[in-house]
């Protein structure tokens, strides 16, 4: 490791936790800042000056890498029952093509400024480039029996050599999570919580469409035959609960930090009832894989009133046309742009480094992190226009 100190400024400087910097340089020894000095405290010489803003490393919330070589195969808009049709229906593909377009995926978001990724994983093909990556990840073992309550021993136990597959050592995490309410026994969801403590990083696909409230609630829904085309025939879901949300919190022996992933529909009510009933939760948007699959966005308005985190993530390959969290920022600022870039620039690093319980590391330029740094060209008012992506400085 090169030991030597580098100097870094910019323009402007934004740390994210605390204000802007001007005329500030960045100490780094190796890739943890050590100090932040003034521009006349150090020798100009020394001092690597970049155009434009010096911003933390992105953290990728929510990913499933192993789904990379589905880029391309997916039609975009068909609505989310024909998106996991499809990918419950081409799940097999030759293991070279799978492992390469690991690899490669992986290249391509620390390139594009990512320093962590929230990974969902159900096999053990992420292990190996995972263990060489530079980029810090939480693997996220997704465990589903398809709502069959008497085989979630047999699923539990089919999905747990993935979980004993990933790295997990000071850099890297992991924990075992359930996929989503429409997918999970109480059975299994009894396993897993079982099986984790109760403050393990949890998360959870949720609320993604109108089907999944209307099933979970034991209303008509395309997810009966959605399960019919998978040859299951399900019996209704007792009614007990309003909504998808309801019957998971539901559950017994429930994590206390959760990350729930996409909520296209979820309104304040639902934000409501996740902030009284859950201790530590996150919300995580992947705008670009829900206009991919359902031609919607969430209302962030009202992720906005609550004071729970919101994070940003890409979701994978199969439902993004590329890993990249500023391609998602982009998005979110084409189609509500009341949300501008510094309003997202906590959701893009250390709300995501919290939720992954990376922040004392990640998230944000202090004195004693490693947070990775990107530059942007231009100014932040026009940073969508005067970018195609951030340049990765460390
Ligand atoms: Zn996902």
């Amino acid at each position: 490791m090169n030991n030597a100190k580098r100097y870094i400024t910019a323009d402007e400087i934004y740390p994210v936790i605390g204000d802007k910097l001007t005329d500030k340089v960045l100490v780094f020894e190796g890739e943890t800042i050590v100090d932040i000095i003034g521009v006349n405290e150090v020798d100009d010489s020394k001092v690597e000056k970049y155009h434009g803003l010096l911003m933390p490393g992105f953290v990728n919330a929510h990913c499933h890498l192993e789904l990379s070589h589905m880029k391309g195969k997916i039609p975009t808009g068909s609505g989310l029952l024909s998106f996991l049709y499809a990918v419950v229906s081409m799940r097999s593909f030759p293991e070279e093509e799978i492992m390469e377009a690991i690899a490669k995926a992986d290249k391509e978001m620390w390139e594009n400024g990512i320093v962590a990724v929230g990974d969902i994983c159900n096999t053990p093909h992420t292990s190996e480039t995972k263990s060489k990556s530079k980029i810090m990840y939480h693997s996220f073992v997704e465990m589903f029996d398809f709502l069959q309550d008497d085989q979630a021993d047999h699923h539990f136990d089919q999905y747990y050599p993935s979980y004993l597959s990933m790295p997990s050592n000071g850099f890297h995490s992991k924990s075992i999570v359930p996929h989503a309410p429409y997918t999970v026994s109480n059975s299994l969801y009894n396993k897993i919580n079982k099986a984790e403590h109760q403050s393990a990083i949890s998360s959870i696909h949720m609320l993604e469409s109108q089907d999944e409230n209307y099933f979970c609630s034991g209303k008509d829904s395309g997810y009966y035959d959605f399960y019919r085309s998978l040859g299951m025939d399900i019996p209704r879901f007792n009614g007990h609960a309003n909504n998808a949300l309801h019957h998971y919190l539901s559950q017994k022996n429930q994590p206390d930090h959760v990350l729930f992933v996409h909520g296209t529909i979820m309104g304040a009510e639902d934000i409501a009832l996740i902030k009284k009933q859950v201790k530590n939760p996150y919300l995580v948007s992947c705008p670009n894989a829900n206009l991919f699959i359902e031609n919607k966005l969430p209302r962030y308005a009202d992720w906005q009133k609550s004071d729970i985190p919101i994070c940003l993530g890409t979701d994978s390959y199969s439902s993004n046309w590329q890993l990249s969290i500023f391609q998602e920022m982009k998005t979110i600022a084409k189609y509500q742009s009341h949300i501008s870039f510094l309003d997202m620039m906590a959701w893009a690093t250390i709300n995501g480094a919290a939720a992954l319980g990376k922040s004392d590391i990640l998230g944000s330029l202090e004195i004693g992190k490693s947070p990775g740094l990107v530059n942007f060209k231009g100014s932040v008012e026009h940073i969508f226009e005067d970018n195609e992506e951030g340049i990765r400085v460390l």
